[in-house]
């Protein structure tokens, strides 16, 4: 699917990229909802977490260790990793990705 992310990835629109590698990109969220507000994203085009095969469990795990990362590099050492997975979670664009946020306070349950 030609998501926004992967127009991205394809160059066709620009993006704030704070870290890249041959395997994930990451930039900052275009509306972020805290001072770090950090996206990353593999390269290969898997549409959401519950569509990732038992053989891309490396993808998967280097997303979450370029998501502390690119934390650090932003200064935080405290941070929250959320992926939302499907509409009803709250996914609006179908391109697997961690918000890496930081910078605030934080509630929990989240609201
Ligand atoms: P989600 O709702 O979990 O699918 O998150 C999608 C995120 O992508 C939202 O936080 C948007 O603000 C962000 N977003 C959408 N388009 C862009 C863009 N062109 N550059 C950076 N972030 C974007």
């Amino acid at each position: 699917m030609n998501t926004v992310f992967q127009q991205i990835l394809d160059g066709k629109i620009p993006c704030d990229r704070v870290y890249e590698d041959d395997h994930c990109l990451a930039f900052r969220d275009i509306n972020p909802v805290a001072p770090c507000h950090i996206l990353v994203i593999p390269k290969v085009a898997i549409d959401r977490l519950s569509s990732a095969k038992e053989n891309q469990a490396d993808i998967l795990g280097h997303l979450m260790l370029v998501a502390s990362r690119v934390a650090k590099l932003d200064g935080y050492d405290d941070f929250r990793v959320i992926t939302n997975n499907g509409a009803g979670a709250g996914q609006t664009v179908f391109h697997l990705h961690l918000h890496v946020i930081a910078g605030r306070t934080f509630g929990w349950p989240s609201p």
